[in-house]
């Protein structure tokens, strides 16, 4: 952000943790003030070293219509505007297809989809207002399917191409809307319990990733700063991997592996 320039505003979803954490720093870093959002104010302790002034710790659940509004809310009453939606808050899951739960496929697509879409519902007035603009952290399961996990791939493929509908839909306003699709990101709530409980399973992950490890969140949070920044403003609608190219490969075979 240029020096004098207004300050911008961003709301973060699943802020507490991950990615959302480290988004929330580097908007912090970059000059923005927040509305940090997550399920409770516990999950939130982290979000306060960042400034109380300039950041808004909201709990809030964003699969209900009410938690969307109630963000979107704090950053206008707080901040007067709103410039940024980054919708990041997400579940993992995994299980068999014919007998995992629905319960839980609804719980799982309440969040990764449902959430989104209130996401975008709630903040499209005062993006409008802003000519600002929305990133969703989708993943590269939703690009391709992954085994046992069809409730994640099919939650994770429909908010993407959701994303590209809400570009088109937002864009004659000036809003623009793009994904992000990490792969295999340490040190989230996500992973950590895979590289503690399951060393073998993220050691396999890790060695289909041509550039041999697993990301950080903040080069996530990079890729999420740069695509609300006036750097990205002729960008919108796409969904962007942040996967060490995993997405490069056929699948076929392993990097390095002949
Ligand atoms: P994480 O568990 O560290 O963070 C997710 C955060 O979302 C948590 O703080 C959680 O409390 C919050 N959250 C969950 N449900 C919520 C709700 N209903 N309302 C508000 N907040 C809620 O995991 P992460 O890896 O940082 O995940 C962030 C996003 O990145 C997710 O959408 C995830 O699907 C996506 N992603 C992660 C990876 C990875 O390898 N870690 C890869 C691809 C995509």
């Amino acid at each position: 952000m240029s020096a004098g320039a207004e300050r911008r505003v961003a709301l973060v979803t699943g802020a507490g943790s991950g990615i959302g954490l480290a988004t929330a720093r580097r908007l912090r870093g970059d000059g923005w003030a927040l509305v940090a959002v997550d399920l409770d104010d516990e999950r939130l302790g982290a979000v306060h070293e960042l400034g109380a002034g300039d950041v808004v710790a909201c709990a809030a659940d964003v699969s209900t219509e009410a938690g969307n509004t109630r963000a979107v809310a704090a950053a206008l009453e707080r901040f007067g505007r709103l410039d940024g939606a980054v919708l990041n808050a997400g579940l993992g899951t995994a299980g068999p297809l014919e007998t995992q739960p629905m319960d839980e496929f609804d719980r799982v697509l309440g969040v990764n989809l449902r959430g989104v879409v209130l996401g975008v519902r709630a903040a499209a007035p005062a993006l409008r207002a802003s000519r600002g603009s929305v990133v969703i952290t989708a993943s590269i399961s939703g690009q391709y399917g992954d085994p046992r996990m069809w409730v994640y791939n099919a939650s994770k493929g429909g908010v993407l191409n959701f994303a590209r509908s809400a570009a088109i839909d937002l864009g004659t306003d000036g809003v623009r809307v793009n994904a992000v699709c990490p792969g295999p990101i340490a040190h989230t709530g996500m992973t950590q319990p895979l590289e503690q409980l399951a060393p073998d399973l993220y050691e396999e992950m890790r060695s289909h990733v041509p550039l041999a490890r697993f990301g950080e969140p903040d080069e996530v949070a990079a890729a999420i700063a740069w695509l609300l920044s006036d750097d990205a403003s002729f960008v919108t609608g796409i969904a962007l991997p942040v996967d060490g190219g995993i997405t490069a490969s056929t699948g076929m075979m392993r990097p390095g592996s002949t």
